[in-house]
């Protein structure tokens, strides 16, 4: 026998306690075991061995932001600035709005920069374009060391009621609202999410999938400002799929200023993308900019978020089945977290898969 520690947010433990039996005495060990013990070997994909991200270069330092789970950050990016935003921990996808600080009605449009850049997965090297009638790069995609996704829109309570029938659940939708508030922006303002650390597959017949986060720490993805921004990143309030790998986790920001390297490389995305030929303001519009609100104070729903530690004791056989399921790679050293995988995994499985 031995002990597993198996932690579980609040949010996850409301939807365990309908698994819940009499004879469970209230305790969710058992509920594990059983989901254990119907664990497929291989469920949790296969370790790639993707070596750890090279480190960005060293750039001064503007402004930094952690961004917790329930949270997100509204942050200004002065033109020519980057922002970077990384992992922390790994396997944390984040959603991210990014507005003109000119004209709040400018904002960048993920349909047109999926068609533009011809990518799901926008990249290093890639021009991030805003919507019509400016039709403009925003920003270039400086580095970008994981995955992006364009193809899923935001968690918002519609997912987690429809599937879940849970009400009062963190989404992005809601979180974005809250931190976009910082600068006067309203919930129609929150714009379809370029998806940041999600690795999403598309199958031959054009179906999508979810899959797990295979961010590590230190993974990153950099914008280089094309014009002063507002870029809104957020923690993905979704710890049910396998986006974030069933928990949530911290997200770094950081504002930094540019090197001469980082000015080639845009002009470079800019000449690739041929922007020069499009880059035009057919439109005399006044300008709308964003304000910062300096009375805002945050207060996202859904917090505090808690986090439960259940001890599950497991036979030898167990631990042998949970060996067969764990992908290392996303749980490097950390049982409890392979653990909680397989539980809620079972929970979908139950559920149908979303
Ligand atoms: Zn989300």
């Amino acid at each position: 026998m031995s002990t597993i520690d198996v932690t579980f947010t609040n949010q996850q433990l409301e939807i365990l306690d309908r698994f819940l039996t009499a004879k469970d005495g209230g305790d969710y060990a058992p509920l594990v075991r059983r989901a254990l013990d119907a664990a497929e070997p291989g469920e949790q994909g296969v370790p790639k061995d993707r070596p750890a991200p090279a480190a960005p270069p060293t750039r001064p330092v503007v402004a930094e932001h952690l961004i917790a789970p329930g949270t997100g950050k509204a942050i200004e990016v002065a033109k020519g600035q980057i922002i970077r935003i990384e992992q922390v921990e790994g396997g944390q996808c984040g959603d991210l709005n990014i507005f003109a600080r000119r004209n709040r009605h400018e904002r960048i449009h993920v349909g047109r920069t999926r068609a533009m850049e011809a990518d799901n997965s926008p990249t290093t090297g890639d021009l991030i374009w805003s919507n019509a009638p400016w039709e403009r790069p925003l920003a270039t995609v400086l580095a970008n060391t994981a995955r992006t996704d364009t193809l899923f829109p935001y968690c918002s309570a519609l997912l987690y009621s429809k599937y879940f029938d849970t009400h009062a659940h963190t989404n992005c939708q809601q979180i974005q609202t809250e931190a976009q508030r910082e600068y006067g922006l309203a919930p129609y303002d929150v714009h379809e999410s370029f998806n940041l650390f999600m690795y999403v597959s598309v199958d031959a017949d054009g179906g999508r999938s979810i899959d797990r986060n295979e961010s590590h720490p230190g993974d990153y993805i950099e914008f280089h400002a094309l014009d002063d921004i507002v870029a809104v990143p957020n923690v993905c309030g979704d710890d049910l799929g396998k986006s974030s790998n069933y928990f949530l986790r911290h997200l770094k920001a950081v504002v930094l200023d540019a090197l001469p390297q980082d000015q080639e490389r845009t002009e470079q995305a800019l000449a690739a993308g041929r922007a020069d030929a499009v880059l035009q303001q057919p439109y005399d519009l006044p300008d709308a900019p964003l304000v910062h609100d300096d009375s805002y104070v945050p207060s996202f729903p859904y917090l505090p978020l808690t986090f439960t530690t259940v001890a599950v004791e497991v036979s030898n056989a167990q631990a042998e089945a949970l060996d067969g399921v764990w992908n290392r790679e996303l749980y490097p050293g950390d049982a409890g977290a392979a653990l909680r995988d397989v539980m809620l995994t079972w929970v979908t499985k139950q559920l149908g898969d979303w």
